[in-house]
Formats: structure tokens, C-alpha cells, sequence
């Protein structure tokens, strides 16, 4: 078995403090680098990301922006230590998955290291896949390329894989390429009990520790069962 899990909004909430700051910052790179106002910029910045999945990859491709220097300069939170809330239980429920165990992420790795160091779960991963790692041929293909799945899946030998993650745009993905998907519902959503389940969805939960049942099963029968909705 191998297990992608995702990082913000699946094994914390990034809801209050993280993605805000990011937006914000992303926002001011956007309106320095075009010499706009925040306003335009604001625009700019959410039109990239619906268009291409990702801020990043509009200023790339429009703007000539360096990567590296972009995601430098808007994950600096200075306050992250704080607002990252320790969970002791997730690292032994994450060890309790059998297989690989790999962190994927669409943000910087640095940035996913210090979560993960303060979340105390950094032991618990085999390895971590961060918008660093995903260029291929020469492009950035974060999540939901179709380039990035077979990619990925060439580079770890296993027979099943399973995506947890709170997009869903992702969990489509992957679905249709005969991985099972657990959606972990994003603090805010409104998505409540059996009806908010989309079909490419094997199962959905509030918390990453609840779908720790539904995958146990998983890998101990190789059947996803009747698909899960473990909502309270
Ligand atoms: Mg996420």
C-alpha cells in the first residue's frame, strides 16, 4: 500500500491563519511584480489559481517569475510556530497505516517541514513530495496535473494507493485513474452526511483520525467496502 496524504486542511486546519497570510503575501508579490494595485493584483492572483490550479503557474507562464524566489517570499510566516496547533495522537495514527507513508503537498518543502515539525509528525513519513519536486520536462505540474500521477506512481513500487486530501479537484484526479481517495472535509465546508459525497469519493470524513477505520480495512482486505461517511 502506498498512502499520499496531504498536508494543509487534512492534517491541520491552515483555514485561520496560513492560507490568509499566504493569499496576502501572494497578493503583494503579485502587485510588486506587475506594479499593480492590490486590488488588480487580488484579481490576478485568484484568476491564476482557477485557471492553472496554482498562482505560481500563471506568473510563470505570463510573467517569466522565478519559482523559488516567489515561493520564498510568500510562505515566510513569521508566526507559524504558534498558530500550528501540536496534535500527539496524529503521529501514531499515521505510523499505524501499513506501507509508504508519503506527504504530498502543492507547497514549498521547507514550508512543509516546519509544519510537520510542529504538527510532531515528521518521523512518521517515509518521504515528502512538495512543489519542488513536482517539474517534469521542464514544467511544474503540481496537483491536479494529469502528468503528476503517473509520475509519481512510477517511482513507488506498490500495487493499491490511496489519496487523503480536502480538495476535491484532486480526489477526482486520482479517482479516475483507480486510486481510492478519503476526503477529509476542509474546516468551514459545508458538507454534511451522506449527501455531500461525491461519487469519486470512497470515503469522507471530518478528521483524519476517523478515516484511520476505513483504511485499516483497506489494507487488510484490499476493499475499499461500501463507500464511508463518517460525519458527526
Ligand atoms: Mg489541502
Amino acid at each position: 500500500m502506498c498512502w499520499w496524504i496531504d498536508l494543509d486542511n487534512t492534517l491541520h486546519d491552515a483555514s485561520r491563519y496560513i492560507l490568509p497570510e499566504i493569499d496576502r503575501s501572494m497578493t503583494h508579490y503579485v502587485a510588486q511584480t506587475l506594479q499593480v494595485d492590490s486590488e488588480l493584483a487580488s484579481t490576478v492572483r485568484h484568476d491564476y489559481w482557477i485557471r492553472y490550479g496554482a498562482t505560481l503557474l500563471g506568473l510563470v507562464k505570463h510573467h517569466d517569475v522565478d519559482a523559488q524566489d516567489f515561493l520564498d517570499r510568500t510562505h515566510v510566516l513569521p508566526d507559524l510556530q504558534r498558530q500550528v496547533v501540536p496534535n500527539p495522537r496524529m503521529r501514531g495514527l499515521l505510523q499505524q497505516l501499513p506501507g509508504h507513508r508519503i506527504l504530498l503537498t502543492n507547497a514549498p518543502l521547507q514550508y512543509a517541514r516546519r509544519v510537520m515539525q510542529h504538527l510532531g509528525i515528521a518521523k512518521a513519513f517515509h518521504a515528502v513530495v512538495a512543489i519542488d519536486h513536482m517539474w517534469i520536462h521542464g514544467h511544474l505540474r503540481p496537483k491536479p496535473s494529469p502528468l503528476l500521477w503517473p509520475y509519481l506512481r512510477r517511482q513507488v513500487a506498490a500495487r493499491r494507493h490511496v489519496l487523503f486530501e480536502d480538495t476535491l479537484v484532486h480526489l477526482k484526479q486520482v479517482r479516475s485513474r483507480r486510486m481510492h481517495t478519503a476526503w477529509i472535509v476542509p474546516p468551514g465546508a459545508v458538507a454534511r452526511g451522506r449527501a455531500g459525497r461525491p461519487a469519486f469519493v470512497d470515503s469522507k470524513v471530518k478528521h483524519f483520525a476517523q478515516a484511520r477505520a476505513w483504511a485499516m480495512r483497506l489494507a487488510q482486505t484490499g476493499q475499499p467496502g461500501s463507500r464511508r461517511t463518517l460525519m458527526r
